[in-house]
């Protein structure tokens, strides 16, 4: 269990913004994916020897999970279906981090999976998985994630009634959208419970991985029966993920004047959005809470990417 991280509060585009530092949560692990795998953490794997994970060589899970690993005294594999040859001779981030704590990275280019995708690998390897290993699907997009989120949203539910408030909007970039349907179904149990009639918090979210219909599709499998789900806004330019965008360096360099730190892989769109509608008037009697996920050590990487393409910056 973790102590709650703090609460910050920083100017952004003239207006007051309290930031939820989950990139403070703890040294090693922290962010949105510890939170997401703080289950793992707490309960009980007496037959457990081996992790097994897939995604990205630079994601943030990758990370998180070797910290779980090595913290839980398991050995770790991690599957990517692709190992770019400039990381392997040049190990950065949080692929060099994982290194570091023990991570087996295991490649499965696209003979090896004879075209499959790699999800659908995984899930043939996990069928096959015996009794020592825990098998985690993707970025942590499952329902084991409830339990860390449900500690998140009991912490901003405190501070928010230490400070008052009657009203607060929790806003952030999404992903799968996990954590904020998840923070929405926590929020949305405050409104029946008596002594807390007083109180209303709304998740507000953009989505930058999928599309808007994506975001959706993933907030009814989590949660079918929601009475309120996030609310999804959109910026007016359409970004790809990963993809480097001037004016979302320029968004990430206006964020972090304020005295924070942010991510560039996520923060940059939260933050266009954001400023587009606060821009429309949007939130304008409501605080806002920005929940900062993490994600800081794939930070230089994404700087010397942006210093390769564009020169100037
Ligand atoms: C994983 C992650 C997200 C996305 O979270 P979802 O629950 O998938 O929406 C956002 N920001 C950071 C820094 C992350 O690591």
């Amino acid at each position: 269990m973790f102590s709650p991280s703090p609460v910050h509060s920083m100017i952004f585009e003239g207006r007051s913004v309290f930031v939820k530092r989950d990139d403070l949560l703890h040294p090693e692990f922290s962010g949105n994916k510890a939170r997401k795998f703080q289950y793992f953490l707490n309960h009980d794997f007496a037959h457990i020897t081996t992790l097994v994970g897939s995604g990205s060589a630079q994601a943030n899970s990758l990370y998180s999970l070797s910290v779980l690993a090595k913290r839980r005294g398991w050995a770790f594999n991690y599957y990517v279906d692709h190992l770019a040859s400039y990381l392997k001779d040049n190990p950065q981030g949080n692929y060099k981090a994982a290194i570091n704590n023990g991570a087996n990275i295991i490649a499965l280019d696209r003979h090896e999976r004879q075209g499959e995708p790699l999800e659908d690998c995984m899930s043939a390897l996990a069928s096959l998985a015996k009794d020592n290993e825990l098998h985690v699907p993707e970025g942590g997009r499952c329902a084991y994630a409830q339990e860390g989120l449900t500690q998140l949203g009991l912490e901003i539910h405190q501070w928010a009634l230490a400070q008052g408030l009657k009203q607060l909007v929790v806003y952030f970039p999404s992903g799968t959208g996990t954590t904020a349907v998840f923070l929405q179904q926590y929020f949305n149990q405050l409104h029946t419970s008596v002594e807390d009639l007083e109180i209303s918090i709304r998740v507000h979210t953009v989505s930058v991985v999928g599309g808007n219909g994506y975001l959706e599709k993933q907030f009814m499998q989590l949660c079918p029966s929601l009475t309120l789900y996030p609310k999804i806004h959109t910026t007016t330019k359409k970004y790809h993920f990963g993809k480097l965008y001037p004016e979302c360096y320029q968004a990430w360099k206006d964020a972090c004047a304020g005295g924070i730190e942010f991510e560039l892989l996520y923060d940059p769109i939260g933050f266009i959005a954001l400023k587009q509608l606060l821009d429309q008037g949007e939130f304008a009697h409501t605080p806002i809470l920005y929940l900062h996920q993490g994600g800081l050590l794939g930070n230089p990487s994404m700087q010397a990417r942006y210093r390769r393409k564009y020169s100037v910056l």
